[in-house]
């Protein structure tokens, strides 16, 4: 069993995350629309399962982080005070000959990438998106859309605390759409101008921030060997001066090596007291914090998590995907940790006659509260076993012509191609731990 790792993985993909309803361009009748995406009825589940694991591992799974819920259009003095207005922007180039145009720090050379021509001088270029908030379109009813969810933790940091009852250290974590006009969106999914990100802002005490900094790089790192991604295929990447944003201290990157490279799919950046202290000094409100048993008051400094939906998605498809040869014949096999899976369990009659359908039913109205299932009749049966491996699906429960004698089904395991019999009443039992305890 070999993992495949050429650069065509990408395309393969791409053609069966469309094949199979994960993912489609946006708007394709038209013609489709650049760098945004629609999630299919698989992609969509996919994608919550991975959202929801994060949500409960920041909020459930632990009583120092609280969530939140923002708006995407904020007050324009929000990005002017963080710096976004006048730095949130990359260099551009076109090329004078074939007009196609770059992220100057994504290219090596000073040539055109794509035909060798000469390039113009490098321009700045303000990747917010900009709209207007009322029926007057003027200078005065600008307002963005939002480029990352962080501000609105930031602003809101005293309007959680206190009815939250929270004593730094503490977190804030959001999940939510941001916006980026990026200059050259591409891979797929990897780099959109829509997307979402899930993002985690951490308030501490400014001599902390080493101890918080390491907790939380080990922390995540776990969490994508939880949501089943291989341990080889990450690494950390730490900021040097020249990557280093202004507010930051220390920086560090999760990469994951995709097959166009190792890539930033998450960072993890100590931002010191930079965001409280700029919007405490630009909207007039303290956002210090008084420690009423050491009677100290400080800023705190704060160690953001931010990952993108989008990106950690696109690792988990890239991680499972797999092609192999099963007595003879191709298959090609999603082998995504059932906790993520779009669908937990299929719901196969081995054929269509002798009461199986009936019972078949029946199961699938008794799993259907627990976890996602699907009930597929269509084909023979090593047909249907193959579309569930191509979703993703990590179990088949097959009922056969012994069900009908001993209320015992089939459940067939996605990587292993292994069944074993099992009482329909052990259903929800056992796959349920099979789906969590891992
Ligand atoms: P890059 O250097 O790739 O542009 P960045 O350093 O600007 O990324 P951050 O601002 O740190 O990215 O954003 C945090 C996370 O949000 C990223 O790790 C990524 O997962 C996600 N993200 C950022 N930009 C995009 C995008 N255009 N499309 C999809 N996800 C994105």
């Amino acid at each position: 069993m070999t993992k495949k790792k050429e650069p065509d993985l990408m395309d393969k993909l791409v053609s069966l995350c469309k094949r199979r309803g994960f993912i489609f361009q946006s708007s394709e009748i038209y013609g489709g629309i650049n760098s945004c995406w629609d999630y299919g009825p698989l992609g969509v589940e996919l994608k919550r399962n991975i959202r929801d694991y994060w949500w409960k591992c920041m909020t459930q799974y632990r009583d120092d982080i609280e969530g939140l819920d923002a708006s995407i259009l904020m007050h324009p003095k929000v990005w002017e005070t963080s710096g976004h207005v006048q730095n949130f922007t990359d260099p551009m180039v076109d090329c004078k000959k074939c007009n196609q145009r770059f992220r100057a720090d994504d290219i090596d050379v000073n040539v055109c990438p794509a035909c060798g021509g000469e390039l113009t001088e490098a321009r700045m270029f303000n990747l917010m998106f900009k709209t207007h908030m009322g029926p007057v379109e003027d200078e005065a009813s600008v307002v963005y859309l939002r480029p990352e969810t962080a501000q609105g933790i930031y602003v809101n940091f005293l309007n959680v605390m206190g009815p939250a009852r929270q004593k730094v250290p503490f977190g804030i974590a959001q999940i939510g759409k941001a916006f980026r006009n990026e200059i050259s969106p591409g891979n797929f999914i990897f780099r959109s101008r829509e997307f979402e990100q899930m993002e985690m802002q951490f308030f501490i005490h400014p001599q902390e921030d080493d101890k918080w900094i390491t907790y939380w790089k080990e922390e995540r790192m776990k969490w994508y060997s939880e949501i089943g991604i291989r341990k080889e295929n990450l690494r950390f990447h730490q900021h040097d001066q020249k990557e280093l944003a202004f507010y930051a201290k220390t920086a560090f990157d999760i990469e994951y090596n995709f097959p166009f490279g190792w890539k930033e799919i998450e960072g993890i950046h100590n931002r010191t007291n930079y965001d409280l202290s700029r919007h405490s000094q630009s909207s007039g409100k303290d956002l210090s914090y008084f420690n009423d048993q050491t009677k100290e008051r400080f800023i705190p400094y704060i160690i953001e998590t931010s990952a993108g939906v989008d990106r950690s998605l696109l690792v988990c498809l890239v991680d499972a995907y797999l092609e192999e040869e099963v007595k003879g014949e191709k298959r090609v096999v999603l082998r995504l940790d059932p906790k993520i899976a779009p669908i937990k369990a299929s719901i196969l009659p081995l054929v269509n006659r002798d009461n199986m359908p009936e019972i078949a039913k029946k199961i699938e109205k008794m799993l259907m509260p627990h976890f996602k299932v699907f009930y597929d009749d269509g084909g023979a049966v090593g047909r249907r076993y193959r579309r569930q491996d191509e979703a993703g699906t990590p179990f088949g429960i097959t009922v056969d012509s012994q069900t009908l004698e001993d209320e015992t089904v089939t459940l067939r395991d996605r990587d292993s191609m292994e069944q074993t019999r099992h009482k329909i009443n052990d259903l929800v039992p056992l796959i349920s731990k099979k789906i969590w305890d891992r």
